[in-house]
């Protein structure tokens, strides 16, 4: 499966000048809720997900995502897992299980998002679920920036990842773009504006 083909035909691969949520510039951008809005493709996508997590034989109960980015990945894979899905989400900025959601001591739960790029929300919702007693047994995305390093490939973590190395992360694809400080940004120098794709439309 062409994964990185998928992203393009649905339109969650960017070409242009952007504004990262780092503040800094990229040529390229993903739109990761676009790759989602076909529910086939979805589907597709979190099967090839779920036979990859399924192959390497960890024991897993319940999909958790961090919302709001990562519900829809989170119920498609749980979906094709046959598991439980559930979500936290932020309160007054801190993460939390909510909504009469519940964990039991030692349940192994996996922790998934739509695109991983520093594994910030991930680990966040990863340390209140064990806050809870369960077992965060690994983490999963369709996408994964490529500062962390994903099963499968020899990559080393960069030093933004905050995921923890002793768990697995398990993604389709590496999707790393080139960045550039604002200040020395070659498509800034060229004359071209820089655009945040994640406001525009607010
Ligand atoms: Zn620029």
């Amino acid at each position: 499966m062409n994964i990185e083909q998928i992203y393009k035909d649905s339109g969650a691969l960017l070409s242009g000048h952007f504004i990262l949520s780092s503040g800094n510039h990229s040529p390229n951008y993903l739109q990761s809720a676009k790759v989602l809005e076909d529910p086939k493709r979805a589907e597709l996508l979190a099967t090839a997900l779920a036979d990859m997590i399924k192959s390497s034989g960890i024991k897993i109960d319940t999909v958790c995502a961090p919302a709001l980015g990562g519900v829809i990945a989170g119920y498609e894979l749980a979906r094709a897992l046959g598991v439980r899905s559930i979500f936290v989400e932020r309160k007054e900025g801190k993460m939390e299980l909510r909504r009469g959601f519940e964990v039991a001591k030692g349940e192994n739960i996996l922790i998934c998002e739509d695109i991983i790029t520093t594994g910030g929300s991930a680990l966040e919702a990863s340390d209140i679920i064990e806050s809870l007693g369960a077992n965060v047994v690994g983490f999963a995305a369709l996408a994964n920036r490529g500062f962390c390093k994903r099963e499968g490939t020899q990559n080393s973590p960069k030093p933004e990842c905050k995921l923890p190395t002793n768990k697995p992360l398990f993604a389709l694809a590496d999707f790393e773009f080139e960045i550039y400080e604002p200040s020395n940004c070659p498509l800034c120098k060229e004359g071209s504006t820089a655009i945040k794709p994640g406001s525009r439309g607010n």
